[in-house]
């Protein structure tokens, strides 16, 4: 019985060298490979099984020991199989295909199938190069750990001998999904027995799709993934958190036309220039992480600047100005005009991990068009720098030192709450901290969220706190001078301008 082979030797070195043009993920996926091309002996692609893929080889009359193999021959058996379908070749006689494809009368068909191998290493010449949305090479292959010697292997060594090349330009494998309380892969019988179920449709009938999608997107896919229903349960806090810091932004703009009332890049304030030095740092590590297929580090990314960054500190100091200030003030439009920004760039780099609410926040935001229809957010060069961040870094050293200060305060029954301290703040002279809180005063007060402060030049970093002379204003809750406009005795200066302009 002769068997088939294809000479690795012919083409092992143009194997080997189209290893290392690819990307290989995680990079030692590059030695697997390249170790088992290196000592890979001849492939015999013959199988003696009544089914799969024929062999189109045929034999003259009589004769098993010189078989015709012929490309043209193997193509016009392949044109007819398209044609008449894949039984074809079993259900018609030697004598039929002889006739069709010309061949002396009493030629006979090998009747041998070909590896599988064939099958699966072919795969790119099926899907690539018949859809013309689609190019070659492609630009990932995506399997678990163990198709170094699979289906990765047999489609480098089928695309190298027909055509020279690999036929991808990165190879991404993933790690198992192993049960957290025992070692090994999660099989669906086993899981299924021992009542922890792994389907997935479970888990989107229970949780959703986009919790499903954002705990695929949070684990590290390079190793072995435990799992459990109560370590998935843990994506839904995360999940609740984007969906709500999305929600308050849109509420948040939802009087902002960013054609009519954004403003310019000088109008912002401190805290604006600092969310917006954030996001540029966000989206050039999102980019990044996401040509890198590091979903986990997108996922950590922007959740770490929902949780700290907008809603702990942003959303937070920028509550009065929003809720105050006159709704076309010009700092309420620099913070709309941030937020904006903000929340255009994140529902884009959540898109691919977060597909229904990004598109529901997107569409609610007034766009025509799926956000899926989108490109990623380009970083913003005019916030590249630093200034802000270092700045608001010195307030955030302060504001943890204060915090202390007033939770005894408050504890000691001093007074009730936060936004009645005063503040008496001692600095060392060539503390970074001091000129900035000489110099910009409201963004001081905005952002330690307290009635007052005083300065004092000192030794060690110090702050005392007491309870603000000021009276409480009804309107904004801030405490601070009131009665500077005679018509509105009761308010501070600033919503007495904004009631004033509302009457
Ligand atoms: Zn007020």
């Amino acid at each position: 019985m002769p068997q088939f082979f294809i000479s690795i030797d012919k083409i092992r070195q143009t194997a080997l060298e189209e290893i290392d043009k690819v990307e290989w993920l995680p990079h030692w996926g590059r030695n697997r490979i390249f170790g088992t091309v290196e000592s890979r002996p001849d492939w015999c692609i013959s199988r003696q099984r009544t089914w799969g893929v024929p062999l189109p080889v045929f034999y003259p009359a009589g004769n098993r020991e010189k078989p015709i193999i012929d490309a043209d021959l193997a193509r016009k058996v392949a044109d007819l199989t398209e044609t008449g379908g894949t039984n074809l070749w079993f259900e018609k006689d030697d004598a039929w295909w002889a006739e069709q494809l010309n061949l002396p009368i009493g030629t006979t068909r090998c009747h041998d199938t070909l590896d599988v191998w064939i099958d699966s290493g072919s795969s790119h010449v099926a899907v690539m190069d018949r859809r013309p949305e689609l190019h070659t090479p492609a630009d990932l292959y995506l399997e678990a750990t163990d198709q170094h010697r699979g289906w990765f292997q047999s489609s480098l060594m089928v695309s190298v001998a027909v055509r020279g090349h690999a036929p991808y330009k990165a190879v991404l494998t993933h790690g198992f999904v192993v049960d957290k309380d025992k070692k090994g892969k999660l099989s669906k019988s086993d899981a299924e027995a021992s009542g922890k179920p792994i389907d997935a449709a479970h888990f989107y009938d229970k949780y959703g799709a986009d919790i499903v999608r954002l705990w695929a997107a949070s684990v590290d896919w390079q190793n072995e993934v435990p799992f459990g229903e109560e370590l998935f349960k843990q994506t839904a806090e995360p999940y609740r958190r984007f969906r709500n810091v999305l929600r308050i932004l849109l509420a948040n703009l939802s009087d902002f036309d960013p054609a009519k009332d954004a403003v310019s890049d000088e109008q912002f304030t401190l805290i604006d220039r600092w969310i917006l030095e954030r996001l540029n740092k966000v989206v050039t590590e999102c980019r990044a992480a996401y040509a890198d297929y590091e979903f986990r580090k997108v996922f950590n990314t922007l959740n770490q600047f929902c949780a700290v960054d907008l809603s702990a500190l942003y959303v937070d100091i920028t509550k009065d100005r929003m809720y105050c200030d006159a709704v076309t003030s010009p700092r309420r439009r620099a913070t709309q005009t941030a937020m904006h920004r903000v929340f255009e760039s994140m529902t884009r780099l959540l898109a691919p991990i977060l597909a229904y609410t990004a598109d529901e926040a997107w569409e609610f935001a007034g766009h025509k068009e799926s956000v899926h229809l989108e490109t990623f957010p380009d970083a913003d060069p005019a916030f590249a720098g630093e200034t802000a961040t270092q700045q608001v870094a010195q307030f955030e050293r302060l504001r943890d030192t204060a915090q202390i200060a007033i939770d005894e305060a408050i504890k000691a029954g001093q007074f009730r709450k936060r936004e009645r301290a005063a503040l008496s703040i001692t600095l060392p002279a060539d503390d970074p901290a001091t000129s900035l809180l000489g110099k910009q005063r409201e963004d001081t007060l905005e952002f330690l969220m307290v009635s007052g402060f005083t300065l004092v030049e000192g030794d060690t970093t110090k702050i005392t706190v007491a309870e603000t002379i000021d009276p409480e204003c009804p309107r904004c809750r801030r405490s601070l001078p009131l009665g500077g406009n005679p018509d509105h005795a009761e308010l501070c200066q600033r919503c007495a301008e904004v009631v004033t302009a509302l009457a």
